[in-house]
C-alpha cells in the first residue's frame, strides 16, 4: 500500500525533526508552505515553534482559511506544542491582539498558551501515554496545557495533573515535543492511524 503523504507546516519552528520522525514512521513526508502543497497532502503536522508567528504567517500566506477548511473537512493532523495551540478550538492567553495565536479548530479543546511557563519555562518528565507501553520521555518548552476537553476528546497523557496529550478522531496533539527525543512512538501512532480504518 502507498504510504500516506504527510505534510509538515514549514513556516517556522522545528520542521526538520518532524520530517525525520515521520519518515522513520513510514510516511511520505514533505514540507507545506503553499496552498497547492496543503491541497496535496493526506494529513498535516504542525510543529513546535511560536504559535503567534505561525498564525501571522498563515494569514499573510493566505493559508489560514484553507487550513481551517481542511480540518473542518476531517483532515487528520498532529500538533506538538505550538501546533497543539493552533489545533485548538479556543486559546487562553493567545497574545497581543492583532498578533495573537489564532485557533484552527481541529480539536474541541481550550488550551492555555505558555501555561507551564509561569511555573517553570522548560522541563522534562517521563509520563504514561495511553496506547504506548512504558513511559514517554516528554520535553516541555514554554508549553501549553489543556484546560477544557469537549465530548469526544480523549486525554492520552497528563503532566502535573493537566492534560498534555489529546486525541479526537484522527487529530492528535501533544504539549511536548516527541520529535526531539528520537522516540518515534507518538509519530508512529499517528502514521498508523492514517492507514487503519
Ligand atoms: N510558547 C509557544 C507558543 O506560544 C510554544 C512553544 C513551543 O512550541 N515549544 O507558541
Amino acid at each position: 500500500m502507498k504510504p500516506p503523504r504527510v505534510g509538515v507546516l514549514a513556516l517556522q519552528g522545528d520542521t526538520r525533526e518532524h520530517l525525520a520522525a515521520l519518515r522513520e514512521a513510514g510516511a511520505d513526508a514533505c514540507t507545506v508552505r503553499r496552498r497547492e502543497e496543503l491541497d496535496a497532502v493526506d494529513a498535516l503536522v504542525i510543529p513546535g515553534g511560536e504559535s503567534t508567528t505561525m498564525s501571522h504567517l498563515l494569514r499573510e500566506l493566505d493559508l489560514l482559511e484553507p487550513l481551517r477548511a481542511r480540518l473542518a473537512d476531517g483532515m487528520p493532523a498532529y500538533g506538538s506544542c505550538a501546533g497543539m495551540i493552533l489545533l485548538a478550538g479556543e486559546i487562553v492567553d493567545a497574545g497581543v491582539p492583532g498578533r495573537e495565536a489564532l485557533p484552527l479548530g481541529g480539536l474541541d479543546i481550550t488550551v492555555r498558551r505558555n501555561a507551564f511557563g509561569r511555573q517553570v519555562d522548560s522541563f522534562e518528565d517521563d509520563i504514561d501515554f495511553t496506547g504506548l507501553d512504558g513511559t514517554v520521555h516528554a520535553v516541555f518548552i514554554r508549553a501549553p496545557w489543556v484546560e477544557r476537553v469537549g465530548d469526544g476528546v480523549e486525554v492520552l497523557a497528563r503532566a502535573a495533573g493537566h492534560p498534555v496529550a489529546v486525541r479526537q478522531g484522527r487529530v492528535v496533539a501533544t504539549a511536548f515535543h516527541p520529535e526531539v527525543t528520537g522516540d518515534r512512538r507518538v509519530h508512529q501512532l499517528f502514521v498508523d492511524s492514517l492507514t487503519s480504518r
